[in-house]
């Protein structure tokens, strides 16, 4: 057996939507495929604004500007993501704040931020794990009550859904991630959402080097110059095309990925229910979009055996995230000091396994043989101790 952790889901009508895109004459970003594109996330989505970006990386780093984050300024998020969220402030001069995550979904804890924020807290940046939707109740009260900025680092989240209303379209600004380990993908890319006008005012000039050539184009200035910050985040059409193919299987990207969670879900739930180990808990708030499948063994050793043992047997399965706080440069050059139990003992407890459209067709087998790796390696863990 021999099964990738993961494996971008492309074919022919992406090869046939990159081949007429290199055809055209327009190849820079914002041309006619991604205008198609960006309408019909709006629609898709209910949001206002959307801009295509040239990674979600970047539309993080375009929210820190627009929000106009600053050196002083504290931006609270969770220690267990991807470097992009705190870099994003850091590159602002500005000091990400590690919170703790609740045990049973690995989302940011909405109690453990109410207890960091200061008079110098700016936003919050809660992070939706795998696709499965934070409280974003609690979260949008704290940021009401203490007028604190809100937003959404749903990189994993295009097709995920909190109380019906899609995850990156709840805070004042949501952040997407095409990337090819994503459910749905452009090789490299994202977007920048938001429902708020001045806000996207902003954004836009921001995506384009600190220019007004959009509003140039929209014949509302007669030229264009630096009137703000910015940078070039700004997608080719070659990959908004990439994109748009990608887009159009999205229901057919969701089913095959549904029926591998859900595979896993009921072969592993016995071992669960005996408490070898623990499964991912869905909210009744979340409709995720199954962009991962994990379990967690009771201890780190545990872990580090079964990751071994699947690997012996051709699953790659994988861990995930070092928390940020205790990275090197978290703790060289940010000084973090904090303990984050939780954080520190799920992310050394956690394995990811394969997920991605073409597998639901042999995630039987797959399933079954996990399952009695699980038994033979975690029976053998209990005899040793
Ligand atoms: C993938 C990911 C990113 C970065 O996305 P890119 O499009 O590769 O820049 C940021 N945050 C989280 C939580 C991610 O999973």
């Amino acid at each position: 057996m021999k099964i990738p952790f993961n494996k971008p889901y492309v074919g022919s009508s992406e090869q046939q939507a990159v081949s007429d895109a290199v055809q055209r004459d327009v190849l820079h970003g914002d041309g006619p495929v991604s205008e198609r594109v960006e309408e019909m996330l709006k629609d898709w989505l209910g949001i206002d604004h959307a801009f295509l970006t040239t990674s979600c990386t970047h539309a993080l780093e375009m929210a820190m500007i627009t929000l106009g984050i600053e050196a002083g300024d504290e931006v609270i998020m969770p220690s267990f993501t991807f470097v992009s969220t705190a870099n994003a402030v850091v590159l602002r001069g500005a000091t990400p704040v590690f919170a703790e995550i609740e045990p049973d979904t690995l989302n940011l804890d909405p109690e453990a931020v109410a207890e960091k924020i200061t008079p110098r807290t700016k936003a919050i940046v809660p992070i939706h794990y795998g696709g499965v939707a934070c409280d974003m109740d609690a979260f949008t009260d704290l940021a009401e009550t203490h007028d604190l900025y809100l937003v959404e680092d749903a990189a994993q989240c295009v097709d995920a859904y909190h109380e019906g209303q899609a995850l990156g379209t709840i805070g004042d600004i949501g952040c997407y991630s095409f990337h090819d380990t994503k459910n749905i993908t452009s090789g490299e890319g994202g977007a920048f959402l938001t429902n708020d006008d001045e806000i996207a005012k902003r954004a836009e000039i921001v995506r384009e080097k600190g220019t007004n050539r959009s509003a140039f184009y929209r014949g509302e200035v007669d030229k264009y110059s630096w009137v703000d910050e910015g940078s070039s985040y700004i997608q080719s059409d070659v990959l908004a095309a990439l994109l748009e193919a990608q887009l159009e299987k999205r229901d057919e990207i969701r089913r095959k990925r549904k029926k591998v969670w859900s595979t896993y879900q009921e072969a592993l739930q016995p071992l669960a229910d005996e408490g070898l180990i623990e499964l991912q808990t869905i909210p009744e708030y979340a409709d995720p979009n199954y962009h991962l499948f994990y379990l967690r063994t009771n201890t780190p050793d545990e872990r580090d055996e079964l990751l071994n043992a699947l690997k012996e047997e051709g699953i790659q399965a994988t861990f995930h995230y070092v928390p940020l706080h205790s990275s090197p440069y978290g703790r060289n050059t940010l000084s973090c000091t904090e303990e984050l139990p939780i954080t520190q003992h799920c992310s050394e407890t956690l394995i990811r396994l394969p997920v991605y459209p073409q597998l639901a067709e042999r995630v039987d087998r797959v399933a079954d043989n996990t399952v009695q790796i699980v038994r033979r390696t975690l029976a053998a863990a209990t005899m040793a101790q």
